[in-house]
């Protein structure tokens, strides 16, 4: 969409645009000091770490990633795990029984999950058989109703990246938000498209301390997009989404990347290994490309290896009911001995 064409205020739902947000004890917390007396929030005053509700807008997590990034502060709005910011946008912009997501299948689960809890129909216009978007088709399903189109590059449970060419022209045209979710953007040779925000007024780009960043635990996940969405998404965020224990644990992460980065480097040589080796048993047919943390496998009978790989004692994830994934298993990227260990085990499967 054309800066100029684009009006924000048009996609919202009338009741989100009225609403007047909770006003916490600590929505000034920027401009408060630490040696003021805190009798306003009914908290216990003795100091124990946890004591004190946590910033709601998470001040220094977003400047630090807003350095990271070189993404202006009021362009992030950070979730209780991406998952959260995904139902967050849902539920900002789609109207239930009305207006409705377009989801890209296969791919993430989380999407139709979160259109169904929100009651809002889910529109599903297949990936082609080479997993890459169809974009006639979804330009032609692009109507007033259809506020959102999620795409997920990487892909999950796929692995590959979607084309960038593609998802441009799909920007340019759709009606709507695209959202784009790069939760395993870090594995890929692919730019971020959060460098691109400036460019697509309907872009909105999450992504997930939970992957490459080693902190699932933590449920930190990420949004960036115009500062006009996420004033809009921070209107309905509960106050307090993001723990301070989740704050502190993440600056610590974000503040040593040195560490993340060997990682990342060791999963993805990992990867590229175990792809080769897959290659060669001879109960797999396809080995599909990757640029994530993960490969997806086709192989001869994916129940039956998946069970056999369970009495191993290895638990993988079974996709084979999956669209357009007969028989497909999907493989995380494990330590180096994890993944010897998994093809001992493979080679050695009857
Ligand atoms: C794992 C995953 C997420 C979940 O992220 P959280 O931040 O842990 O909620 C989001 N999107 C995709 C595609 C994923 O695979």
């Amino acid at each position: 969409m054309k800066t100029e064409t684009f009006n924000i205020n048009s996609l919202v739902r009338p009741s989100v645009m009225a609403l007047t947000p909770y006003a916490s004890a600590r929505d000034e917390f920027k401009d408060l000091k630490r040696d003021m007396v805190f009798l306003d929030a009914n908290e216990n005053p003795f100091n124990n770490g946890v004591n004190r509700y946590p910033d709601p807008q998470q001040t220094t997590v977003k400047q630090t990633l807003s350095t990271l990034k070189k993404i202006p502060t009021d362009q992030i709005l950070l979730g209780n795990g991406s998952d959260e910011v995904l139902d967050l946008i849902i539920r900002a912009f789609c109207e239930p029984e009305k207006d409705t997501i377009i989801t890209l299948p296969p791919t993430y689960g989380m999407y139709g999950v979160l259109a169904n809890v929100n009651n809002v129909k889910n529109q599903e216009i297949s990936l082609t058989i080479r997993f890459q978007p169809d974009e006639d088709a979804i330009l032609n399903a692009s109507d007033p109703a259809a506020k959102i189109l999620f795409i997920c590059s990487p892909n999950n449970p796929t692995g590959n990246r979607l084309d960038a060419h593609k998802i441009e022209l799909i920007l340019n045209n759709f009606k709507g938000l695209v959202v784009i979710d790069e939760a395993y953007i870090d594995f890929s040779k692919q730019q971020s498209w959060s460098q691109r925000l400036a460019e697509f007024p309907n872009l909105i780009v999450t992504q997930t301390l939970s992957k490459a960043y080693a902190m699932a635990g933590i449920r930190l996940g990420i949004c960036y997009a115009s500062a006009a969405i996420i004033a809009i998404l921070n209107k309905i965020k509960p106050p307090y989404n993001v723990n301070d224990l989740t704050q502190a644990k993440a600056l610590e992460q974000l503040s040593n990347l040195q560490d993340v980065k060997t990682q990342i480097a060791l999963i993805v040589s990992q990867r590229e290994q175990l792809i080769s080796s897959l290659k060669s048993l001879n109960f797999v047919s396809e080995v599909y490309p990757s640029d994530a943390n993960f490969v997806l496998v086709k192989v001869d009978n994916a129940t039956k290896r998946y069970h056999q790989l369970i009495k191993e004692g290895i638990v993988i994830r079974n996709r084979t009911t999956q669209h357009l994934c007969d028989n497909c298993l999907r493989f995380t990227i494990g330590t180096p001995e994890e993944n010897t260990l998994l093809l001992n085990v493979l080679k050695r499967l009857p």
